[in-house]
This record gives structure tokens, C-alpha cells and sequence, in this order.
């Protein structure tokens, strides 16, 4: 079985791959479409390319959910383009070169020589548009936003709405099938931005890795995450040990280490911040104390800004 197409909507699918259970997303306007992540290696990015091009001939647009490698490492194959995301392209290419390493050397611990090196000769291709808040681009009779959310499964994610359709993308702020990662991730912020995200009731979710979900589904796993959350804070607070926390975390143990590692760091500020009224956060159904509350950024008035990335003569935004 190879990967393979599911159509969610109108002209909006999902590519649902083989490696690492990863969702891929498309969604096709009258004049052009949008691309949403590109897969693990060059190669896995042309088989996409090529799939997109039985789906549509439109030109295209790429939008990156955030900056691991699974998401970004097959561009090279969709040439030219405007390329969407949050951090900019030096960032990115810093990034990619580090998982690049890191992911060669899992999978030859895993013997597969072969994934290895289609990761190792994977040219990168750094973003050449940055959003700021968010943003919406209209691909023919439809428009989808772009939106910036995070701190959340990195310091860098970016989700794709589509209205018209009710689809969330949501890249890997949603997990199905295995935990949510937090090897990068904010777990304080994190379950509040996933509240915020689904507060226009999106009837379906992509999570970056396993089948969609519904709305109902993505609610569940983001009071999952209010309590890794919450046992985060109480060990901190010496009201429970790591060992009952790892217990009884949603989860499970390792999920749980992770995470409590994650929060002894300290968090960079929040993007673009407005602070969520404690009345918010109990909505959200996340207890925390208050000067946590003062940290988290709220996209209720998103800021449609749209800057070329800086420091790159690749690419412009288009106008
Ligand atoms: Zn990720």
C-alpha cells in the first residue's frame, strides 16, 4: 500500500503516507492551489508533486506547518514558488541540517539505509514568505487563512483554515495514532492554542500525522493536553511527584518526562501576545495560575501583515 489521496471536502484533500503516518494537504481554488507541507525526503516530495498534478494543473503555493523535517524536506521537487511559514529561512535551514543528522543516523540505527540517504541528499528549501499572525490568500472563489499559532508543538506553527469547507489543518499541534510530540513543544501553551484554534467549530482536523479527525475528537485531545499541563504545573508546585505524574498522564510516561523536561526550560516570549483573561482561560477549561495566563498570546485580532523573510533574495510574496 502506498500513500494515497482522501478527499475531505470540495477540492480539499489529504495525503495520507505510509512514512511516519504523515497527512499531507491540498486545497485547490479556481486559479491556483495551496500545498500544505511537502514530506520526509526529495523523493517522497516528488511522488507528492506528481500526485498533486493528477488532482490539478493549477500553479501552486506552499504553506509549511512548522519546521520539522518530515514537513519540509520534499520542496526541491515543487521548483519555483512562494513558500509560507512562521520562522525564516535561516532558521529553517539551521534547523533542517540538525534533524537532517539526526534522522540519518535513526534510520540507519533502524537499517534502512535507503530512507537515510534520500534524507541525506534531500536539497532544503527555506520559506521565502513569512506570516505574521495571519493572513489569507485567495486561490480563485475561495480564501485560506494562514495563521500563526504557538507557542504550541514548536515556537513556529502555522495552521491552514478553510472555511468555506470546514477544514483545520492543524500540522502537528494534533497527533492520531501516537502521542502528540513534545520534544520541542510549550505544554503550558499549548492546549489553550488548540482551544483557540478550534473555537470556529471546524467540522474536520488534519492532524500533521494520522486519519482526520472530527471536532469533537480534536477537543478531547486538547483537554489531554490542559492536563499534561496541569500535572506539569502541580510537580512544579511539589503537590505531586514526577513518578504519580508520569502515572496518570494522558499520554503515557515517556510523554510525560518529555513534557516535564520542556517546562524547566525557559519558554521564549509569545508571538505576537495579547493576554488572555483569566475568564478565557476557564473557558478553555485550563486552571494555571495567573501570572502564566499573562504569557499567553491570544489571535483573536489577528494582524494581517505580510513580510517578504528576512535576510533572502529567494523570493518575493506575491502581490
Ligand atoms: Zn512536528
Amino acid at each position: 500500500m502506498g500513500d494515497r489521496w482522501v478527499e475531505l471536502a470540495d477540492r480539499v484533500w489529504v495525503r495520507r503516507c505510509e512514512e511516519l503516518d504523515l497527512s499531507l494537504g491540498l486545497v485547490v481554488g479556481d486559479d491556483s492551489c495551496l500545498v500544505i507541507d511537502t514530506g520526509v525526503s526529495a523523493e517522497h516530495g516528488y511522488e507528492f508533486a506528481t500526485a498533486v498534478r493528477e488532482l490539478t494543473p493549477l500553479p501552486w503555493q506552499i504553506a509549511y506547518t512548522h519546521d520539522h523535517f518530515d514537513h519540509w524536506f520534499g520542496t526541491a521537487a515543487f521548483g519555483e514558488s512562494a513558500v509560507w511559514a512562521v520562522a525564516d529561512g535561516a532558521r529553517f535551514l539551521s534547523v533542517g541540517d540538525v534533524q537532517r543528522r539526526r534522522w540519518a543516523a535513526k534510520y540507519r540505527l533502524q537499517r534502512r539505509e535507503e530512507a537515510a540517504r534520500a534524507i541525506g541528499r534531500s536539497r532544503l528549501v527555506p520559506p521565502n514568505c513569512r506570516v505574521n499572525g495571519a493572513i489569507g490568500l485567495d486561490l480563485g472563489g475561495r480564501t485560506v487563512v494562514l495563521r500563526q499559532a504557538g507557542l504550541a508543538h514548536t515556537d513556529n506553527d502555522m495552521v491552514v483554515e478553510v472555511p468555506d469547507a470546514g477544514v483545520l489543518f492543524a500540522g502537528d499541534l494534533l497527533e492520531n495514532g501516537a502521542p502528540p510530540s513534545y520534544g520541542d513543544a510549550f505544554p503550558h501553551h499549548w492546549p489553550q492554542v488548540v482551544e483557540h484554534l478550534l473555537s470556529w467549530r471546524p467540522r474536520t482536523v488534519v492532524p500533521g500525522h494520522g486519519d482526520p479527525v472530527d471536532y469533537w475528537w480534536a477537543r478531547n485531545q486538547a483537554r489531554d493536553m490542559a492536563e499534561v499541563s496541569r500535572l506539569c504545573a502541580e510537580v512544579a508546585r511539589g503537590l505531586v511527584s514526577a513518578e504519580e505524574a508520569a502515572a496518570h498522564a494522558p499520554f503515557g510516561p515517556e510523554t510525560m518526562r518529555i513534557a516535564l523536561e520542556r517546562t524547566r526550560l525557559p519558554a521564549p516570549p509569545v508571538p505576537r501576545a495579547g493576554v488572555a483573561a483569566p475568564e478565557a482561560a476557564r473557558t478553555a477549561g485550563v486552571a494555571l495560575d495567573a501570572a502564566l495566563w499573562a504569557q499567553v498570546g491570544v489571535y483573536e485580532d489577528p494582524d494581517c501583515g505580510v513580510e517578504p523573510m528576512q535576510g533572502s533574495d529567494e523570493g518575493q510574496p506575491p502581490s
